[in-house]
């Protein structure tokens, strides 16, 4: 994910991630197939959906096993070594159901209000500005907005600002 910073910062992210939910992400990042240690296949944009989705998610006896970006919209794959009651089977189905459905309406990029674009028969969600801006154009956005303080980095948007 997150091509906008450092390999030092993205490594402080997934561990803090990790951190603060051992259980429910304890296979989130791990595949020893990449060259480079991965974590959520997404963009910055979609982590205000993914923090209140953790946070309900950790309260269930359940694994991830992929957060990713397909064909542009969130998919999230789950396990779970237990016998889940019906009905919490069901919630955590919808929580992650409802958290796949706000991702088509939130620009992966910078989080803004967007919608499903095809640029080329790549499909992804974008808000009018990020869509104007070829890969390396996006990246420079997303960090000049970082440093003027009007868009959060991915730890604060999952961490809060303070360290
Ligand atoms: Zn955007």
């Amino acid at each position: 994910m997150v091509k906008d910073i450092s390999w030092d910062e993205l490594n402080k992210f997934n561990d803090s991630l990790k951190n603060k939910y051992p259980k429910l992400l304890s296979k989130i990042g791990n595949d020893s197939l990449a060259p480079i240690r991965r974590g959520l296949q997404c963009g910055n944009g979609w982590l205000k959906i993914l923090r209140p989705l953790f946070e309900e998610l950790s309260k269930y006896d359940i694994v991830l096993e992929q957060v990713k970006e397909k064909f542009g919209g969130l998919r999230i794959y789950w396990s779970s070594n237990l016998e889940l009651s019906d009905e919490d089977e069901k919630t955590i189905r919808d929580l992650i159901h409802k958290a796949e459905e706000e991702c088509w309406k939130i620009c992966e990029t910078c989080g803004a209000e967007g919608k499903l674009v095809n640029e080329k028969g790549w499909l992804f969600v974008s808000c009018e500005k990020c869509k104007k801006k070829g890969w390396k154009e996006r990246e420079n956005y997303i960090k000049k907005l970082q440093k003027e303080g009007l868009l959060l980095t991915p730890y604060e948007l999952m961490f809060g600002k303070s360290e």
